[in-house]
């Protein structure tokens, strides 16, 4: 008997000789692990495929996208931060800037500012200076502002610590109450610098998920949770991190490149099964 992966179906395919009631050299399609490793001949049916819920298709499917982007990528990190809340001001510098601007500006900031403690309501005038460069400096450097300002009135000094004994859920409620911080810049805080389980799902995301055939909503923000629990756990970065390199190279919002796409073979898109 010869086995072969049959990824696209997400089952072994098995040409089977020898199997009882299989003709010898017959391919047998779609035959379930447990069929194949006991040839008693009662196990005649396919299992269910198990299915994470809200997905609406195969887990296997999910964990083999998953194992071919990370082939593809070696889930990268981003030079993140391991204190969350120099994530945190890391994030808010990164957002609607080019990469290299805001890393410069960042370490900047922590030249000028080296405890975010220590920065009060009149550094504005300097802080926006320096983030200028960067795009939004008057607004960002607001928003750092209060953030210092409020954390330091929640736990005595600008940290976010205490964060670390919450759950995620209570560590993402607490984080979206901060000032001008949505859910996906709180779950990047939660991911790289806290190593938790969850999902931030951006634009690349979104797109990707979508046209694999995952179940999503029309918007990044609302399809958040489908995504998310979607993918294990322990996918999840990996999950995030591939897919955004993939977002930005392979699969584009115009055009994407399916001839040259590493997971193009689960891809409801490239089946023509979606526009
Ligand atoms: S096959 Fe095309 S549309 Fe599908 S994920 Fe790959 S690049 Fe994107």
């Amino acid at each position: 008997m010869r086995l072969q992966e049959d990824w696209n179906g997400g089952w072994l395919l098995a040409t089977v000789d020898g199997f009882p009631g299989v003709d010898e050299g017959r391919l047998m399609p779609f035959a379930p692990r447990s069929a194949i490793s006991n040839p008693s001949g009662k196990t005649r049916n396919p299992p269910k495929r198990s299915r994470t819920p809200s997905l609406g298709m195969p887990s296997l499917h999910v964990r083999g996208i998953c194992a071919a982007l990370a082939a593809q990528y070696g889930n990268p990190r981003h030079g993140n931060k391991s204190n969350p809340l120099d994530e945190l001001a890391y994030i808010i510098l990164s957002t609607r800037t080019r990469n290299e601007t805001f890393r410069d500006t960042y370490l900047q900031v922590k030249r000028a500012f080296p405890r975010w403690h220590d920065l009060r309501p009149g550094d504005l005038s300097r802080l926006s200076q320096i983030l200028i460069p960067a795009g939004l400096g008057n607004l960002k450097a607001r928003q750092l502002l209060e953030i210092a300002e409020r954390l330091r009135k929640d736990f005595g000094r600008a940290t976010l610590s205490p964060l670390k004994d919450l759950s995620d859920a209570d560590a993402e409620a607490y984080l979206t109450s901060l000032p001008g911080v949505g859910s996906k810049v709180a779950k990047c805080v939660l991911m790289y610098s806290m190593g938790r389980h969850v999902l931030p799902v951006d634009a690349h995301v979104h797109r990707l998920a979508s046209r694999l055939g995952f179940r999503t909503k029309r918007r990044p923000d609302t399809s958040q949770e489908l995504i998310e629990n979607a993918v294990p756990p322990r996918l999840r970065y990996g999950f995030h991190v591939n897919a955004v390199a993939h977002g930005r190279t392979v699969c584009l919002p115009q055009r994407p490149r399916c001839g040259s796409c590493c997971v193009a073979r689960w891809c409801q898109y490239n089946a023509g099964r979606l526009t």
